[in-house]
């Protein structure tokens, strides 16, 4: 029998599955084929290949070879380490993988090529046409343009034999990156970590650096000039860049563009089939050096990764929490030892995690401590809101509106943030007292003003606010709780009629070109306070921006899950750090109820470490993350007694391991979401044991009912 051939399939099957590979076809691992799976076909990668001797059970072949670019090796090994860490299934990390082969490849085009054969009548228009069209195959348009005749030029010679039409498929690519011009000059600390960046790339291997640098500080320019180094020295090697937005996508794309003369490949939800397909292709075929794209860009296949940098790498937007769930972060650092690259993670307030990798000798740790520029820190300072309130129905204090009214005069820009979008978060009946919820969720509905709509922000639903209570059916007694970005700019407005607000917020700024149009319109000093979610706390440049007014600081830290301090603090050091980025110094007032908090107390005294001295202490004694490991199991079912049945079976079957704990079940905080109950168990282990492989044997041992899903999430981040 000929060969067996062992087809990986993105669809959540525990493994791969074998076929017989047609005479002739000769196949290799990374070829995409097409495979019958019941009575469909069926797209998949071949992950193995063996001798079919002496097996005896008939298997159904290969279908096609598809004409595609194969999965490099490095793909492939990082799926399976990808699945293997996150307890799921490795059709879901290769469905990810195979993204960019979804779009159909483009239709051929018309080219205008010489045959050789001489027109009958030589004139100067046909001379012309006939050299530029010797100089290689031209679309009609292109050659006209070139040449400079008239269309009619171009019929009277294909009539004539001289000119042929041919239909070619256009191999996606990207022009190359210039590597000759100038760089931005860099201050001596930028300099010392540009160059400890280029060693470790030269050296080789894989490598992890963490690109500590306060807000300001210039940590873009430094991976530019590795990035630089790393081209100029390895004509093939790839590099990627991960943000976690779409927003600063744009600005990360833009500094590229005005450093090597060519836009990078751009990779994120954002970007059209057509695009996808062109990136996914030109990747693979190494025709495109530089990616800057989303965390689903790590899913790419690279055949020379030699770099990977993960810019704002304290960011939540890195865990991917639907589908297949993973840290974009995390994986980065596995897919640069997979392919033996560096990666770099940057940020002005790092995660404790990579702090505690760089603190014992893990990463190399690379810190920028001055602004860029002489550029200063701004100044903190807190706002107690029990010694000076906003007015009732107000949220903005009167030191905080003072401080905003003195900004203007001196014609500076202001930035009111509050990490909450729409109008206002909470709807409230005041006859019967209703919370207005989602029908099957148990989070509440968010005002917005803009469209007039209640919108719930897990799920997505949404309906018009209605003109009497859903639940008593009073007229008129629906009142608004608490504010949102959009109230806050109602509150400005009427405080400042004269000055032009905008509110940045995922809601005002939905796509790519919204975002650079805000920022451009904010640099150009055309809008004078900026209304702001976490969308504009990130990355983000803009001179004459003077003041920082967060109005609520205590918001994050309600939450009361293991990270509410630190991503308080992250938050907030990078909303204040927005603030003087130029020759203008900067300030930061935070409206809080708790000044007394650790959290605030180390934002005003600009003490970090600190911060992160306290927070680390704290999960060292509970042996938390990074100290131990931490995953959740989630359970969730429509059918109430179905979903109490199965929870308790499993309860009554956790592995008896060293080292290990399991807490609950417990309600999720929402434990009503989409009209799924959901119940979670907590896990808790030393860094010594497996965790994955816990996870996989305790799941294992009790089958799921059909209407009840388990859900592994390793390193949870919200607690939703
Ligand atoms: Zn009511």
């Amino acid at each position: 029998m000929a060969r067996i051939v062992q087809v990986l399939l993105p669809l959540p099957l525990p493994e791969a599955f074998d076929y017989a590979e047609p005479d002739g076809m000769a196949l290799e691992v990374g070829d995409l084929v097409g495979v019958p799976l019941g009575q469909r076909r069926v797209g998949g990668v071949v992950v193995a290949l063996r001798d079919g001797a002496g097996h005896n059970r008939p298997l159904k072949p290969v279908l096609a070879k598809l004409d595609e670019p194969p999965l490099p090796p490095g793909v492939l090994a990082f799926i399976a380490w990808a699945a293997r860490y996150s307890v799921d299934a490795p059709g879901a990390p290769l469905s990810i993988a195979l993204r960019g082969s979804r779009t159909p490849k483009p239709r051929p085009e018309r080219r205008l090529v010489a045959t050789g054969v001489q027109p009958g009548r030589p004139t100067p228009a046909r001379s012309k046409l006939l050299a530029a069209a010797a100089e290689g195959p031209l679309s009609p348009a292109a050659l006209i343009a070139r040449a400079g005749v008239s269309s009619a030029v171009v019929k009277a010679l294909i009539d004539e034999g001289a000119l042929e039409v041919v239909h070619e498929v256009i191999a996606a690519s990207f022009a190359e990156p210039d590597l000759d011009r100038p760089a931005a000059p860099l201050n001596p600390s930028q300099a010392a970590s540009a160059r400890a960046l280029t060693a470790l790339l030269a050296a080789g291997g894989f490598q992890a650096a963490l690109l500590d640098g306060v807000t300001g500080s210039g940590k873009t320019e430094v991976y530019l000039e590795a990035v630089a180094a790393l081209l100029r020295d390895e004509p093939q090697a790839q590099v990627l860049v991960l943000l976690p937005e779409i927003a600063l996508t744009q600005a990360v794309l833009a500094r590229f563009e005005a450093r090597f003369g060519v836009m990078p490949g751009e990779w994120h939800s954002g970007i059209a089939p057509p695009q996808r397909r062109r990136v996914w292709e030109a990747v693979g075929a190494g025709r495109c050096r530089i990616v800057v794209g989303a965390r689903s860009a790590l899913f790419l296949p690279f055949r020379a990764l030699r770099l990977v940098v993960v810019d704002e790498e304290h960011d939540g937007s890195f865990k991917q929490e639907e589908g297949f769930i993973y840290h974009a972060r995390d994986m980065a650092v596995a897919r640069a030892k997979i392919e033996g690259a560096l990666v770099v993670l940057a940020s002005a307030t790092p995660s404790l995690e990579s702090l505690w990798n760089a603190e014992t000798g893990r990463y190399r740790w690379l810190k920028l401590k001055a602004r860029h520029g002489g550029a200063v820190m701004p100044q903190i300072d807190l706002i107690d809101l029990k010694a000076t309130p906003p007015e009732p129905g107000r949220w903005l204090s009167p030191p905080l509106v003072r401080a905003v009214a003195q900004a203007l005069a001196r014609g500076e820009q202001a930035m009111l943030f509050l990490n909450r979008r729409g109008y206002a978060p909470l709807v409230l009946c005041r006859v019967c007292g209703e919370k207005l919820t989602a029908p099957d969720t148990d989070s509440w509905l968010v005002e917005h003003r803009y469209t007039g709509r209640l919108v719930c922000h897990l799920t997505g639903f949404s309906m018009v606010k209605p003109k009497t209570c859903p639940h008593c059916g009073a007229t008129d007694s629906l009142v608004s709780i608490g504010p949102g970005v959009e109230r806050v700019e109602e509150e400005a407005r009427s405080l400042f009629p004269d000055a032009a607000i905008a509110v940045f917020s995922s809601d005002t700024v939905i796509d790519a070109d919204a975002a650079r149009g805000l920022i451009r319109r904010m640099e150009a000093g055309e809008i004078d306070i900026l209304v702001a979610t976490q969308a504009a706390a990130k990355g983000h440049n803009f001179p004459n921006l003077t003041l920082v007014g967060v109005v609520d600081a205590d918001l994050g830290l309600r939450g009361g899950d293991l990270r509410a301090a630190e991503r308080t603090y992250q938050l907030l050091a990078q909303a204040t750090g927005r603030a003087g980025r130029a020759e203008r110094p900067g300030r930061a007032l935070l409206q809080t109820y708790a000044p007394e908090h650790a959290v605030m107390q180390a934002l005003q005294a600009g003490d970090r470490d600190g911060f992160v001295a306290v927070e680390m202490a704290e999960r060292e004694a509970a042996r938390l993350p990074p100290f131990g490991r931490l995953a959740a199991v989630i359970v969730s079912g429509a059918d109430p007694e179905a979903l109490e049945t199965y929870v308790r079976a499993l309860a009554a079957a956790v592995p008896n391991t060293d080292n290990v704990e399991v807490y609950g079940p417990a309600d999720a905080p929402l434990a009503l979401v989409r009209g799924r109950r959901r119940k979670r168990f907590l896990v808790r282990s030393d860094r010594t044991v497996d965790l994955q492989a816990f996870l996989g044997a305790w799941r294992a041992r009790v089958r799921p009912p059909a209407s009840v899903r388990v859900t592994i999430d390793v390193d949870p981040y919200s607690f939703l």
